[in-house]
């Protein structure tokens, strides 16, 4: 790429915001379009806005001074342009899209008003409009039901029972968070949220919804037990944003197909975090988000060997009650195959929980709930999948020493 090129970035979320960021800071100037009318910020912490622990200027991100407030439409790719809404036009000679993800909306009866609406009270989380429309509706008593049990569908029932509602989490499969934690593990999640007065009910599918005059009243279930609800979240997960790419004749799959260098299949177009699909990995997380956002800036601002290989990603959450903060981290292989080795430490009074998995002398994963304080030693031996020393010893050190975290 030269010097005088310009970069037009879609979407200003966090590998967006983080890629004009860098590339200012290395001297390449750059478009940034977002379509959010808020300021840029950090998804991450929505759950904390919603909770009411932090305000929405808290989680704002250090954001480029060069924003273009609009929703792109469509890219022309022979003429190198972007349409937007509005009607504008943007040149590029390198485009990335950086579109993030949508909100899965699952399948139930009365979902969407006549106009294709949500009713009024059901909400996604996924952008701070959501968040503030929630944080809006929620008042002590409020009564909500949270649909998902993975890791938007704990943030949010937590946040929403610390802001005094009656909240029950339906939950399809057997556990909670399932794609993260072994089974011990999302059995203490499920506890911290009984303990905050969350009903938790696992293997639950929720079939309707139930509306008067365009209101939510009740959710209904697959046995045809109903209940009332004031407000409903939609925490069934995310699915990557590919509209545009695939209506551009991109390659796309599950996400956006990208190569090492961050390319899509037009060499003058990039992509990266969570609509992106990287060695057959759509991640969804926000440390890739940022890692592909680096490894792109430094590529376009000239360093022609760097490379994005893929990212070892630790997921980690707090959940802080009223009284009763609660961490947990986990990465990797929380799940142990035949022959592999299990060290494991809980404390049933303290509602810890420590565990890793060796196979063939290497950490393959691991997970801490209630106890983090090995957490940075634990990653970084799993980061580095060096050979761990064979006699056992230093396994149980790594569980047990805070040291250096
Ligand atoms: C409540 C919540 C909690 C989360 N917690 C965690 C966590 O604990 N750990 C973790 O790793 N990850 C977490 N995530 C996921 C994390 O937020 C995402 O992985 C991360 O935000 C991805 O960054 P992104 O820039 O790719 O996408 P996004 O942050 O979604 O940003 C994409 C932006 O592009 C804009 N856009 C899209 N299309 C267009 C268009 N056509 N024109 C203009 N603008 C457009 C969107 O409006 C959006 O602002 C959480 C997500 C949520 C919602």
């Amino acid at each position: 790429m030269t010097s005088n090129e310009r970069v037009v970035v879609i979407g200003s979320g966090l590998a967006g915001v983080r890629l004009a960021r860098r590339l200012g800071e290395l001297g390449t100037p750059v478009t940034l379009v977002g379509e959010e009318e808020h300021r840029p910020y950090n998804r991450v912490l929505l759950a904390e806005v919603l909770a009411g622990r932090y305000s929405p200027e808290v989680i704002a991100l250090p954001a480029p001074a060069e924003l273009t407030r609009a929703r792109v439409t469509g890219i022309d790719r022979t003429g190198r342009t972007v349409g937007c809404a509005d009607g504008s036009v943007i040149a590029y000679d390198r485009l990335v899209l950086a579109t993030g993800s949508n909100p899965v909306l699952p399948p139930l009866r009365g979902l969407f008003t006549e106009d294709h609406e949500l009713p009024e009270g059901v909400h996604a989380f996924r952008t701070l409009d959501d968040c503030l429309g929630l944080a809006k509706a929620v008042r002590p008593g409020v009564r909500a039901v949270v649909i998902g049990g993975g890791l938007l569908g704990v943030s949010a029932a937590r946040a929403l029972a610390v802001r005094g509602a009656q909240v029950v989490l339906a939950q399809q499969s057997e556990r909670l968070m399932e794609r993260q934690l072994d089974p011990a593990a999302s059995k203490l999640v499920g506890r911290h949220l009984t303990d905050l007065g969350v009903e938790v009910h696992t293997e639950c599918r929720v079939r309707d919804v139930r509306c008067v005059g365009g209101a939510v009243r009740s959710v209904e279930m697959a046995d045809g037990y109903a209940l009332d609800a004031d407000l409903v979240v939609l925490a069934c997960g995310v699915h990557p944003r590919v509209g545009l790419a695939q209506a551009a004749g991109l390659e796309v799959r599950k996400g956006v197909v990208v190569d090492d260098e961050l390319r899509t299949s037009d060499p003058y177009i990039h992509a990266i975090g969570d609509c992106v699909q990287h060695a057959g990995t759509v991640y969804g997380l926000a440390t890739p988000a940022l890692e592909q956002a680096d490894a792109l800036a430094a590529l376009l601002a000239g360093d022609t060997g760097s490379r994005y290989t893929g990212t070892r990603s630790l997921t980690r959450l707090t959940l802080t009650g009223p009284d009763s903060p609660f961490d947990l981290a986990a990465f990797g292989e929380t799940e142990a195959l035949p022959g592999d080795d299990v060290v494991q430490l809980t404390d049933a009074t303290r509602g810890t929980y420590r565990k890793v998995v060796v196979r063939d002398d290497r950490l393959v994963g691991g997970v801490l709930v209630g106890e983090l304080g090995t957490v940075g030693a634990l990653a970084r031996a799993w980061e580095g999948a060096e050979p761990l020393p064979s006699d056992g010893g230093p396994l149980l050190h790594l569980l047990t020493n805070d040291g250096g975290s």
